[in-house]
């Protein structure tokens, strides 16, 4: 799934050409990923669009008069691609929006379930539906994240993971983050040192930063992740294989030299002794 740097990078590259003409066309749109039907798409024709805005991995497109978003979450298979006029797009996109130039924003989603969604809303609708989530990871200031790790004891790997905790970091950046703090994935947060707490700051900043930068230029996956489904793979800080454990519903992978102290972890699902 998309994290806050892909959708960071995402928004920056969309801004601009989402705004530069009217919407001529809205929808036709899956019916499993259109989420609301009052106001219709149709609503937006006509209109212009502000450009692009972000929270947590979900992009959200005001309307320049400010009475509609258009609110987009990708989940995981979703993908959106702007196309200038004339470029070939998908035969039957999950959603589409046409602009007069002839440009088009579509959704496409790879497979048969069909989980990203997109939403027409009033602005204050808008703020309800995004209301449970937590601060942005980006810039969040070791201050405040130190305030979301003390306020309960949690998982590192889990916490960082939580929306409401804190907006934009999903399995493959808590991963990165993690090694780069040098912290267990299981490590409690109220277990935390200041030093810790500070360490997890910097990281954050620096990892999502090195992300977006990335993504911005166009890397993949590959070049982009330095530990996150890097089985084996020698980490970059002491060459150590990276190993991975299976953690709540996900894989997590981790150094076992740079953050647990030489300790294997055991899958969670099968042993609660260890951590
Ligand atoms: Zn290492």
């Amino acid at each position: 799934m998309p994290e806050l740097p892909e959708m960071e990078a995402r928004r920056r590259a969309l801004d601009a050409p989402v705004s530069a003409f009217p919407i001529l066309k809205a929808g036709p749109a899956h019916v499993a990923t259109l989420k609301t039907f009052d106001p219709p798409l149709s609503a937006l024709e006509g209109r212009k669009l502000a450009g692009a805005r972000r929270r947590a991995k979900r992009l959200l497109f005001p309307t320049e008069d400010g009475e509609l978003v258009l609110l987009v979450h990708l989940m995981t298979a979703g993908r959106l691609k702007f196309l200038r006029s004339g470029e070939a797009g998908p035969k039957a996109p999950a959603f589409r929006l046409a602009f007069q130039d002839g440009s088009q924003l579509v959704l496409t989603e790879a497979g048969a379930k069909k989980r990203a969604g997109v939403w027409l809303l009033t602005p204050e609708e808008a703020d309800v539906e995004l209301a449970h989530l937590g601060p942005e990871a980006l810039h969040i200031g070791e201050q405040r994240l130190g305030a979301i790790i003390a306020a309960d004891s949690r998982r590192l790997h889990s916490l960082l993971r939580d929306q409401r905790a804190i907006a934009g970091i999903g399995r493959a950046w808590a991963n990165e983050i993690l090694h780069h703090a040098q912290l267990s994935p299981y490590a409690l947060s109220r277990e935390l040192d200041t030093a810790e707490v500070e360490r997890l700051a910097l990281a954050m900043e620096a990892e999502l930063t090195r992300g977006l930068e990335l993504r911005e230029r166009g890397a993949n996956d590959k070049r982009t992740y330095r530990v996150h489904d890097k089985l084996g793979a020698p980490c970059y800080v002491c060459g150590t294989p990276i190993a991975r454990v299976d953690y709540e519903e996900h894989t997590v992978y981790y150094c076992p030299q740079c953050q647990t102290g030489g300790r294997v972890l055991k899958d969670r699902r099968l042993s609660r002794l260890l951590r």
